[in-house]
């Protein structure tokens, strides 16, 4: 279908959740705006597709934890079709020695199962998750803000700090030593501080260096237990996991049917070649097609790499910019492995009395020291033959997924190398799904024989299929040299670009990736404060705009 108009307020590239939240707040405030999707389903890699015929898995992000609790609300997404569900046990880890340990959503619930590992633990476990949580409460509305701006002057810098410093000022000295701590120590070095049953420890593992580069005793790795803390679902829970029915796709299908409510217009299968950049300004896209669409505003929600050095002339940026772009560290270290069952994995030690909801989920890893080695291997361009895999048995919660009798499981990988020493992925693909069954059998047996079907993703799948360069899964780690102000790079932080009217809508820019939508709203209403300040004219409806702004 051709756009309906020659030309838009506002085009967002690509509409992966955070293009559709942009895309949202955008034409609620009365631009005319049109999303453009390269692939043939909107959504980018927070989907849901069939991988067999009948039977539908979340293929690539799985697991809703931060979706922005304002923007289920201001969207009203419920009334366009998202329910999730709360995971409990939010986490479950079976050991080799067939303990199987839950972690509670329910906190003293929680405490009693940990106080059957260690009886300090679980007084220890009260005591961090209060520290944890005070912390994560501090951090949480930078979410939905920019990012400190260190870069600003005279009065706009005073204002900045003032912003910054209220966020801040009920901190202790004592809390901010903790921040500190947090944002550069390891979780490895902080877990052996603080817990003495090695099960304990694995535990906080299962969860909080998903995504990112580096072991768990990486400097920076124990900043993934503040974020983790973030609230979310609809009932703004610190630290909530959910199942989205229907898959992680119907938060995408909820956000199009809320951008197509508010007068946004969205194309698929319609990539974007080129951001037409003329005199220092952005004035449209190019699709592959050759078509022109011009526009007052473009948002990119390609990542960054895509984005400056994919889509835009290089005479059009600064070289020092450019540089620092290629600079991001992406090389993603996942891959996805999903699969269609023909009966339920029956994992060792499982407690014959849990519900199938409670038996959703299990994490494989069976130590620090086993991920620190994971990675030590994937560093060096090798495929670890022992995987650490997290399971999700989605169709347990979900029996719109597959038909009855059928059993959808996805499973996440940590640790694979985007760039392989020697051989290439098409040629290693099968040899990971291999090793990622070998390791589920080792806890479930029943599981090699009952598999119908399996999609393997590697990260050059993620690359080649979802448009994630390096098959990074956030658009650039999340290590702390690149978050808050050094996101996406240091000095353009603040989703505006080195070309006027050229803004960063994704996971690129801050507050950075997982399934949050905070990087799409806060580049819509930097887009809406830069309309009312007048630095740039859109041919909206400017008072709404304005109100908006506010
Ligand atoms: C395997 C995997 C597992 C994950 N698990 C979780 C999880 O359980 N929970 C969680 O919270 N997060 C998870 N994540 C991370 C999370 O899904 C992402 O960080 C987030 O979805 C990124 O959203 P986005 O909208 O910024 O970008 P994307 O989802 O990457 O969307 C960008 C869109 O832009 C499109 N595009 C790119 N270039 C062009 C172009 N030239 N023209 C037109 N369109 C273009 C792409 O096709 C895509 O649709 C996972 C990600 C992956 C890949």
């Amino acid at each position: 279908m051709p756009p309906r108009r020659k030309s838009y307020d506002a085009i967002v590239i690509g509409a992966g959740h955070n293009g559709l939240t942009a895309a949202a707040y955008l034409s609620r405030a009365g631009f005319s705006t049109l999303v453009l999707e390269r692939r043939e389903i909107v959504g980018g890699c927070c989907v849901t597709e069939e991988i067999a015929p009948g039977c539908r898995a979340s293929t690539t992000s799985y697991i809703a934890s931060m979706l922005r609790p304002t923007i289920i609300r201001d969207l009203d997404l419920g009334t366009h079709g998202l329910r999730m569900v709360p995971c409990d046990p939010a986490l479950l880890v079976p050991f080799p020695d067939e303990q199987v340990v839950p972690w509670w959503a329910d906190q003293e619930r929680a405490v009693a199962e940990f106080g059957k590992l260690s009886p300090r633990d679980a007084d220890t476990f009260v005591r961090v998750d209060g520290q944890l949580k005070k912390l994560a409460r501090y951090l949480q509305p930078f979410f939905l803000e920019p990012p400190p701006d260190p870069g600003r002057q005279g009065a706009e810098g005073w204002f900045e700090l003032l912003r910054v410093g209220k966020r801040f000022r009920e901190m202790t000295g004592e809390e901010i030593a903790q921040l500190v701590s947090f944002l550069t120590g390891s979780l490895g070095d902080f877990l052996d501080r603080n817990y003495e049953s090695e099960k304990m420890k694995t535990m906080f593992l299962a969860n909080n260096v998903y995504g990112k580069h580096g072991g768990p005793y990486d400097p920076g790795s124990a900043l993934g237990l503040l974020f983790h803390l973030l609230s979310g679902g609809d009932g703004e829970i610190q630290g909530f996991y959910g199942h989205v029915i229907g898959g992680m796709g119907t938060i995408t299908q909820a956000l199009a049917s809320a951008c197509l409510k508010l007068g946004a217009e969205i194309l698929t299968s319609a990539p974007v070649a080129k951001i037409d950049v003329r005199e220092g300004r952005a004035r449209g896209v190019i699709l592959e097609d050759g078509t022109e669409i011009s526009g007052r505003i473009i948002l990119s929600n390609a990542d960054p790499k895509h984005t400056f050095l994919g889509l835009v002339d290089e005479r059009e940026l600064p070289r020092d910019f450019r540089r620092a772009i290629a600079g991001i560290k992406m090389a993603g270290p996942c891959a996805k492995v999903n699969f269609v069952l023909s009966e339920e994995p029956r994992v060792h030690g499982m407690p014959g009395d849990f519900t199938a909801s409670q038996r959703s989920l299990f994490t494989l890893v069976p130590s620090l020291e086993f991920a620190e080695r994971c990675y030590d291997i994937a560093k060096f361009g090798e495929v670890p033959e022992e995987l650490w895999v997290d399971c999700v048995l989605a169709s347990n919660v979900d029996s719109t997924l597959a038909p009855q009798g059928k059993h959808i499981l996805t499973t996440f990988v940590q640790y694979v190398p985007y760039q392989l020493r020697e051989g290439t992925w098409d040629e290693k693909r099968e040899m990971l799904g291999d090793r990622v069954v070998k390791k589920i059998a080792e806890y479930a047996p029943n599981v090699p024989n009952s598999i119908l079907a399996r999609q393997v993703l590697t990260p050059l799948d993620l690359e080649r299929t979802y448009g994630l360069t390096e098959g990074n899964i956030f658009h650039g780690d999340l290590s702390l040299e690149q978050l808050f102000f050094m996101r996406p790079v240091a000095g353009w932080a603040q989703y505006r670009t080195p070309i006027a009217g050229l803004y960063l809508c994704g996971a690129g820019a801050h507050p950075g990736g997982g399934v949050t939508g905070a990087p799409g709203y806060n580049a819509a209403h930097r887009v809406l404060r830069d309309c009312k300040l007048g630095r740039i004219k859109t041919a909206h409806a400017s008072g709404a705009a304005q109100k908006e702004a506010k």
